[in-house]
């Protein structure tokens, strides 16, 4: 999925491991995008809402690190939903798919019951 070998090495780690662990206990296995338009579908990948690779830096509150490590940055989709949205994402300018990015992480937040990030 990616080739930043910084990603990579985020994605090797046993805080990954649990993050998703949190992520799938939250979404009980199921694609969180059918769940949320009354579709029951086992869920396969782990998406990050607001790209880790877009992140400027490592470390910091927007840092590669937060943004890989915050489950409520993450979905869990079924490849379909996960194709649809990769799809959504490129196929506009840059700063639209910023701005909807940003929008859809918001709207997430909210549907997760506005609870911000704790890790
Ligand atoms: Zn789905
Ligand atoms: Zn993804």
């Amino acid at each position: 999925m990616s080739r930043d070998p910084r990603y990579q090495k985020l994605l090797n780690s046993k805080r990954w491991q649990e993050v998703k662990a949190i992520v799938w206990r939250r979404a009980e296995g199921l694609c969180e995008r059918c769940k949320a338009e009354g579709r029951l579908t086992p869920a396969v990948d782990c998406h990050h809402i607001l790209p880790v690779e877009g992140a400027k830096t490592i470390d910091g509150p927007d840092g590669m690190e937060a943004r890989c490590y915050n489950p409520n940055n993450c979905q869990l989709l079924c490849v379909p939903c996960h194709i649809k949205t990769h799809a959504e994402m490129r196929s506009h300018t840059k700063a639209e798919v910023k701005a909807n990015r940003q929008r859809a992480f918001e709207r997430w937040i909210e549907h997760l019951g506005g609870k911000t990030p704790t890790e």
